[in-house]
């Protein structure tokens, strides 16, 4: 098998859209000729983003083909979910030590669930030989001067997360050992590790009253540190900070049932959640609850698509807790 037959068995999914008439029209030319030919619709701006995936770098190498596939693509619409932006177009780059079939099958399998499940359509990409890689570069769409940013935060503007924190690095520490969990709670962890939601919903319903969104993939602090920076960025003056209440952190079941200190340090500083951290000034907080209702979000952490208030914008520099405890991305130990 050549890469042209390669391509056109595993990465040509005209099929895969014809049914609908979404992303239909904004293609004009897709996976076959020299480049694709995409339409932006009026008054829309384009949000592009790459995120790279390398075997025993970003996952282990014996992760299973269909997850690489999930992945790859859920941490890069995870970033057009940070920005507000709706997914529509990917292209993939793609380097294999071997063509095997079977992973072949699972991989495109794992990347195609995803990509219907998200709306959004493989229009190119490359193929080559080397140590397993593989590079996508998503493409979105958000109405002009509506992108979401990671300045923007104001002091006293309420600070929300989406769904629970914590999970893949749980999940990790279960992978590796590290950590002895019942089987139903390491299943779950792995899960969100290797598949994670990137939370598209969520950010459809946030980006009319959010003042600033990251998604959290290196750890709540670290990307909490992100949002104050960059919003400081605006004004030499700002000393914006946060004051996070430790007892609002979302955890699942599975952190709840484990060590206290250690389920915040997972929650805190863990990777990989993919869940979008977000400001919401107070003027907006009652409305934005209520449209969160209505559209089925119950505001409460047990269900797995809600929004969680963790603390608010301060305009003292640093993150601490509700005590005035500092925290950072090495210690807090006055946990226990
Ligand atoms: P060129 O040599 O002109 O760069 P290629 O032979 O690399 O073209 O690719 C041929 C066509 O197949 C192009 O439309 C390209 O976008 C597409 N393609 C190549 N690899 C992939 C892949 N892994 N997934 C999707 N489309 C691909
Ligand atoms: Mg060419």
């Amino acid at each position: 098998m050549n890469e042209f037959d390669l391509i056109a068995r595993y990465f040509t999914w005209e099929d895969s859209f014809s049914s609908s008439d979404k992303n239909s029209s904004n293609i004009i030319k897709s996976v076959g000729d020299d480049a694709a030919v995409l339409a932006l619709a009026p008054n829309q701006q384009l949000v592009t983003s790459i995120d790279t995936l390398v075997s025993g770098v970003h996952f282990p190498k014996n992760t299973l083909a269909f997850d690489i596939g999930y992945k790859a693509l859920a941490v890069n619409l995870s970033d057009l979910a940070a920005m507000g932006a709706k997914p529509e177009w990917f292209t993939l780059a793609l380097t294999l030590p071997e063509i095997n079939h079977e992973w072949l099958g699972e991989f495109s399998r794992g990347l195609k669930t995803l990509a219907n499940e998200a709306g959004i359509a493989l229009v190119g990409g490359d193929t080559t030989s080397g140590p397993l890689a593989i590079s996508i570069q998503v493409m979105g769409s958000v109405e002009a001067g509506k992108a979401l940013y990671r300045c923007g935060a104001k002091q006293g503007d309420r600070i929300y997360v989406t769904g629970t924190l914590g999970d893949s690095a749980l999940g990790l520490a279960s992978i590796q050992n590290r950590v002895e969990l019942t089987n139903d709670d390491a299943v779950l962890c792995e899960q969100r590790l290797n598949c994670p939601t990137p939370r598209l919903k969520e950010s459809t319903l946030i980006k009319d009253f959010a003042s600033a969104c990251i998604d959290v993939s290196d750890g709540l602090l670290q990307d909490l540190t992100h949002i104050l920076n960059q919003s400081n960025l605006s004004d030499p003056e700002l000393t914006l900070g946060a004051e996070i209440d430790l007892s609002k952190i979302p955890l699942s079941e599975p952190l709840k049932r484990i060590d206290k200190q250690q389920s915040l340090e997972f929650a805190l500083t863990g990777g990989d959640d993919y869940e979008l951290l977000f400001t919401i000034p107070e003027s907006l907080e009652t409305q934005f609850l209520e449209v969160a209702k209505v559209s089925g979000y119950v505001g409460e952490y047990i269900n797995e698509n809600a929004f969680s208030c963790i603390g608010t914008i301060t305009n003292e520099k640093g993150i601490v807790d509700s005590n005035n405890n500092s925290l950072n991305t090495t210690g807090f130990n006055h946990f226990s």
